[in-house]
């Protein structure tokens, strides 16, 4: 019997037999032609691996448990006990809880580097400083990183540039081609575009790094199961539709809010008043991606009426699935900065992020204008 599956099979398998001690020895002798244990490497996660690094144009990638293990690989490639690190101050909040409640217990420090200065590192650069991590488009208020001039920055100074692109996804930004160092995503939001999967991946554009990334992803045992890996493939393979759908919708939505008198103000790259519109039509290619944030009455009352009638956008703190939802940046992911750091972040009682889907537009604009009434 010939079986000839189109696509990859799910690999539900821990571990994969050996005919005797020769095929061993292959192995070990002949690097990807086989495979040995599924946390050292499975089809599927090396499917979803190889993807993304094609995608972002890599020379290496791991596929990982989750984005936030996806972060962790890349600042352990870079870094160990005794370095310190650079960290854009407006990042997502588990990156910036990792770094400040477990790497800080490794003896890795931190300095958080305001949006305004981040092409001015200098005063913020150490001896043992090793890195900058960045996103090319930040949480809540989608800033746009300018990632050539961010990079030429930071080797400048001896740093590398790590660059979360979960937010903007390789099909409007690719951070390497413009001089990061590793770039990484939450497969968990535009890669997979499902909302059923939770995963990371991280690319490097060096083969030792990507041989590093790969030793930490197994030592530390951070890496994807055969199932999860296989979901992200199928999800990965209509990203290039979805990303410029995503956009088309966010754009009609943006413009639709910024006329609604309830609505103070729409945080959105796509709107020539953003301010970094040019570079982000530049950088993205005319894609602006599908997240943006609302900036409604400071007034929970507000909030909770606008979240409770609203029925295509359901309050989910997540992010990028094909289906529409709404998070809370005060009351989730920035729930654990000091009262200062959310007010400097711009994030307020009144702030509301939506995650635009591919539903047909009108029906998301109907939805919002009722629930805004
Ligand atoms: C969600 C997210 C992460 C963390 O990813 P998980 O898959 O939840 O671990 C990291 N960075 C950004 C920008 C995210 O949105």
């Amino acid at each position: 019997m010939h079986i000839h599956p189109k696509i990859t099979p799910i690999y539900q398998t821990s571990v994969f037999k050996f005919e005797d001690l020769n095929e061993l020895e292959l192995y070990f002798g002949e690097p990807g032609s086989r495979y040995l244990y599924s946390r050292n490497g499975n089809p599927n996660s090396d499917e979803l691996a190889e993807a993304v690094n094609r995608l972002e144009g890599g020379v290496g990638a791991v596929a990982t448990g989750s984005g936030m293990a996806a972060i962790f690989a890349a600042l352990l490639a870079f870094c160990q006990a005794g370095d310190h690190v650079l960290c854009a101050a407006d990042i997502y909040g588990g990156s910036s809880s990792l770094l400040n409640q477990e790497l800080s217990r490794m003896g890795i420090t931190v300095t958080y580097v305001p949006f305004e200065e981040l092409y001015a590192l200098d005063r913020f650069v150490q001896p043992t400083t090793r890195l900058l991590l960045c996103e090319t488009m930040s949480n809540p208020l989608l800033r746009v990183a300018d990632l050539r001039r961010l990079a030429d920055g930071c080797h400048g100074l001896g740093l590398k540039l790590v660059v979360d692109n979960t937010f903007a996804s390789p099909i409007i930004t690719r951070p390497l081609a413009l001089g990061a160092d590793v770039v990484l995503h939450s497969v968990t939001k535009y890669i997979s575009g499902h909302s059923d999967v939770t995963a990371g991946v991280t690319v490097a554009a060096d083969a030792a790094v990507a041989a590093r990334l790969k030793q930490v992803g197994v030592l530390y045992g951070l890496t994807l199961s055969p199932m999860e890996s296989w979901l992200a493939v199928r999800g990965l393979k209509t990203l290039h539709l979805r990303m410029p759908a995503h956009s088309h919708n966010a754009l009609a939505i943006a413009k639709f809010l910024q006329q609604q008198p309830a609505v103070r103000a729409v945080y959105y790259p796509g709107l020539p008043d953003h301010p970094q519109h040019v570079l982000a039509q530049e950088q993205g290619g005319g894609l602006f991606g599908g997240m943006m944030s609302i900036l409604l009455a400071d007034d929970a009352t507000v909030v909770n009426r606008f979240m409770q009638r609203s029925q295509r956008f359901p309050f989910a703190p997540s992010l990028a699935g094909v289906d529409s939802s709404l998070s809370y940046p005060l009351g989730t992911s920035h729930r654990y900065l000091t009262p200062e750091q959310q007010a400097e972040l711009g994030i307020t009682v009144g702030l509301v992020r939506l995650s635009v889907g591919i539903e047909p537009v009108e029906e998301l604009l109907a939805d919002l204008a009722q629930a805004l009434a």
